[in-house]
C-alpha cells in the first residue's frame, strides 16, 4: 500500500513471534480468549471515560458496547470486532510492536522451554497469540482522537501502519482480521467458536455476538431459476438448490410453480450470559463456575482450581460485593520489587462499571497474591480516579476485605485433615482427599506473604500469626503451628523457643539446642531470611513471649544450684571478661542452657542474632 509506513518489531517481540509461529503447541485455541479479553478491556476503557463524558460513546451502533465475531469461510478470515476505545496510530505502533510489561524476557524463555502458552495473557503479550492460527493479521482501529488506521503484519519481523482509506469506517473501536493458516481451518466452524467462547470467555461482561448462519426454507417461483441472484441467497450452496419439488395439485390444474430452497441467512447470536457472577447468590453459583470465573479473571488458564475463594456481600454504611480467590500457584513475579511495584490484583467496579485493576488502596501489599473483584454501590461513579482513591469508603472496604481474606485462608487450614492436631482415622471421603495437604500447599506458595503481613499489618498480627507454619525440634519433619506448639508446651514453660539459621540441618547441630532437647523443650526452626525480620515484629503470641535460644535471657525454670554455681565461678567469669575486653563481649555469665558444649557465644537480647548479622552482611556485600 502506497501510504504504508513500515516498522520493525522490538527484538523481544520478534523473538516471541518466532516462537509462536513455529510452535507445535497443540492448544491453539487460546488466541480467541486473548482477543476477546482485549476487546473487553477496550470496552471497559471507553465505558469508564463515558462516566465523565457522555458524548464520548457516540450514538446508534457506536454506543453499543459489544463484541462481534464474524467468519468469512471463502477467504478463510476470522474477525473480531469491538466498539471499545480503539487505538490511535501511535497506540498501534506502541501497543502492537513493543512489550510494556517487564519480565517478558523471562516468559519468552519459559515458553521456549515448555512450549506452554497458557499463561500468555498474564505477561501482557496475549495479542501475539493470534500467530498460532494466522499467518497474516490486520488490525483496523479507530480511536476518537485520530483517523482510522490499519496495522498489518505477516510476522516476518516487521509490521506496517497505514491510514485506512479502503475499509468501511468503524465508527469507533477495533476489528482484528485473522487470515487463518491452512491447518487452522477448524476456527471457521461456528460450533468451534461457540464452544471456545463458552469455555473461556463466559464471564466477559459484554455481549459476545456471533454472526451465525441459519438455514431457512423459502419458496421461490420455480420458473425463476436464477433466484439465487437475490441478495440474501448468496450463501446458498449449490446442492441444496437442486433440492426442488414441483407441485401440482390433484386436478392437474396449473398453479404457479414454486420450489422450496434452502437458504442461508445470518443473524447475531449471543454466545455468553452477561449476568455478572458476583451479583448472583453465592449459594447458586457452582464450584465449576467459580473456577471458570477465576480462570478468566486471573488470565490463568492452567488446569488447576483456585485453592480457595470467598464470595460475599458487605452491607451497612459501605455496600459492596466481592469475590476473592487464592490462586493455585504464586505468580512468577510475586515478590519481585515487592515494595515498589503496584501489583494489586483486585478489579474495582462501581455499580457494575469497571474502574481499575491498579487500585492499591483495596488490599495491603502482602495480600497482593489474591485475585478477585470488588463491586461497590457506595463509591461515586462520576469522579476521577484520584478522587476515588481518597474516598473514605475505601478504608472500610479494605478492612473488610482483609478480614474475609484471612478467614478464607484460615479455612483452608481448618478443612485440611492433615492439619488437625489429633490425627484420628478420619474417614476418607473424596472431599477430604481433595483438601488434604492443601494448607501445606498454600504455605509453600504464599507463606512468605503471611510473614510479610505479620511485619506490615499490626492490626491483624495475631490473626496472621495463627496462619504461621514452621518446622521445629518436635514437628517430625512436618509443618506445625503456634497453637500446636503451645499445646505441647511443658508445664512451667513460659516462653516460645525458637532459633534462626540457614537450614534445619545446620540448626539441629547447634549447641544452643543441647540442653533444651535433652529436657524435651520444643524449639522452632526459622530458616528463611525474612524470619529474622519477622521475629522483630512478632513479640508474643497468646500471652507467650518469643525467646531466641541463641540470645541472652533464656530461662528454663530455676535450678537450685544456679546461685551456688554463679558464686563458685565468679573469678573465672571475671577473668574471661577482662581478658576478652569490653569491645568484644558485653558480659560473661554462668548459664544452664548447655549440656555437652563447654561454652557458647550468645547475642544480647536487643542485638542482632548471629544469623541476622550474616543476612545483613550478605546484603551489603
Ligand atoms: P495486554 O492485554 O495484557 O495489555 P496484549 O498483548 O493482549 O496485552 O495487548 C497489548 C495492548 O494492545 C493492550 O494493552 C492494548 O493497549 C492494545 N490492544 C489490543 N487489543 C486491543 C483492542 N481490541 N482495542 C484497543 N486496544 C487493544
Ligand atoms: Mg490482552
Amino acid at each position: 500500500r502506497s501510504n504504508a509506513e513500515k516498522f520493525e518489531f522490538q527484538a523481544e517481540v520478534s523473538r516471541l513471534m518466532d516462537i509462536i509461529i513455529n510452535s507445535l503447541y497443540s492448544n491453539k485455541d487460546i488466541f480467541l480468549r486473548e482477543l476477546i479479553s482485549n476487546a473487553s478491556d477496550a470496552l471497559d476503557k471507553i465505558r469508564f471515560l463515558s462516566l465523565t463524558d457522555k458524548e464520548i460513546l457516540g450514538e446508534g451502533d457506536d454506543a453499543k458496547l459489544e463484541i462481534q465475531i464474524k467468519l468469512d469461510k471463502a477467504n478463510k478470515v476470522l474477525s473480531i470486532r469491538d466498539r471499545g476505545i480503539g487505538m490511535t496510530k501511535e497506540d498501534l505502533i506502541k501497543n502492537l510492536g513493543t512489550i510494556a510489561k517487564s519480565g517478558t524476557s523471562a516468559f519468552v524463555e519459559k515458553m521456549q522451554a515448555s512450549g506452554d502458552f497458557n499463561l500468555i495473557g498474564q505477561f501482557g503479550v496475549g495479542f501475539y497469540s493470534v500467530y498460532l492460527v494466522a499467518d497474516y493479521v490486520e488490525v483496523i482501529s479507530k480511536n476518537n482522537d485520530d483517523k482510522q488506521y490499519v496495522w498489518e503484519s505477516k510476522a516476518d519481523g516487521a509490521f506496517a501502519v497505514s491510514e485506512d482509506t479502503w475499509n468501511e469506517p468503524l465508527g469507533r473501536g477495533t476489528e482484528i482480521r485473522l487470515h487463518l493458516r491452512e491447518e487452522a481451518g477448524e476456527y471457521l466452524e461456528e460450533s468451534k467458536l461457540k464452544e471456545l467462547v463458552k469455555r473461556y470467555s463466559e464471564f466477559i461482561n459484554f455481549p459476545i455476538n456471533l454472526w451465525a448462519s441459519k438455514e431457512v426454507d423459502v419458496e421461490v417461483p420455480a420458473d425463476e431459476d436464477e433466484s439465487s441472484d437475490e441478495e440474501e441467497t448468496t450463501d446458498t450452496s449449490e446442492e441444496e438448490k437442486e433440492d426442488e419439488e414441483k407441485e401440482e395439485d390433484e386436478e392437474g390444474e396449473k398453479k404457479p410453480k414454486t420450489k422450496k430452497v434452502k437458504e442461508t441467512t445470518h443473524e447475531w447470536e449471543l454466545l455468553n450470559d452477561v449476568k455478572a457472577i458476583w451479583l448472583r447468590n453465592p449459594k447458586e453459583v457452582t464450584e465449576e463456575e467459580y473456577t471458570k470465573f477465576y480462570h478468566s479473571l486471573a488470565k490463568d488458564f492452567g488446569d488447576e482450581k483456585p485453592m480457595a475463594w470467598s464470595h460475599f456481600n458487605a452491607e451497612g454504611d459501605v455496600e459492596f460485593k466481592a469475590v476473592i480467590f487464592v490462586p493455585p500457584k504464586a505468580p512468577h513475579d510475586l515478590y519481585e520489587s515487592y515494595y515498589n511495584a503496584n501489583k494489586s490484583n483486585l478489579k474495582l467496579y462501581v455499580r457494575r462499571v469497571f474502574i481499575s485493576d491498579e487500585f492499591d488502596e483495596l488490599l495491603p501489599k502482602y495480600l497482593n497474591f489474591l485475585k478477585g473483584l470488588v463491586d461497590s454501590d457506595t463509591l461515586p461513579l462520576n469522579v476521577s480516579r484520584e478522587m476515588l482513591q481518597q474516598h473514605s469508603s475505601l478504608k472500610t472496604i479494605k478492612k473488610k476485605l482483609i478480614r474475609k481474606a484471612l478467614d478464607m485462608i484460615r479455612k483452608i487450614a481448618e478443612e485440611d485433615p492433615e492439619e488437625s492436631n489429633d490425627k484420628k482415622d478420619v474417614e476418607e471421603s473424596s472431599e477430604e482427599d481433595e483438601k488434604k495437604g492443601q494448607y501445606t500447599k498454600f504455605w509453600n506458595e504464599f507463606g512468605k506473604s503471611i510473614k510479610l503481613g505479620i511485619i506490615e499489618d499490626a492490626a491483624n498480627r495475631n490473626r496472621l500469626a495463627k496462619l504461621l507454619r514452621f518446622e521445629s525440634t518436635r514437628s517430625g519433619g512436618k509443618l506445625t503451628s503456634l497453637d500446636q506448639y503451645i499445646s505441647r508446651m511443658k508445664s512451667g514453660q513460659k516462653d516460645i523457643f525458637y532459633i534462626t539459621g540457614t537450614s534445619k540441618e545446620q540448626l539441629e547441630k547447634s549447641p544452643f539446642l543441647e540442653r533444651l532437647t535433652k529436657k524435651n523443650y520444643e524449639v522452632i526452626f526459622f530458616t528463611d531470611p525474612v524470619d529474622e525480620y519477622l521475629m522483630q515484629y512478632l513479640m508474643d503470641y497468646e500471652d507467650r513471649k518469643f525467646q531466641n535460644v541463641s540470645k541472652e535471657g533464656l530461662k528454663l525454670g530455676k535450678d537450685s544450684k544456679d546461685k551456688e554455681l554463679k558464686e563458685s565461678f565468679k573469678d573465672l567469669t571475671k577473668w574471661w571478661k577482662t581478658t576478652l575486653a569490653s569491645e568484644n563481649v558485653d558480659d560473661v555469665k554462668i548459664s544452664n542452657r548447655l549440656a555437652d558444649t563447654p561454652c557458647v557465644v550468645v547475642t544480647s537480647k536487643y542485638g542482632w542474632s548471629a544469623n541476622m548479622e550474616r543476612i545483613m552482611q550478605s546484603q551489603t556485600l
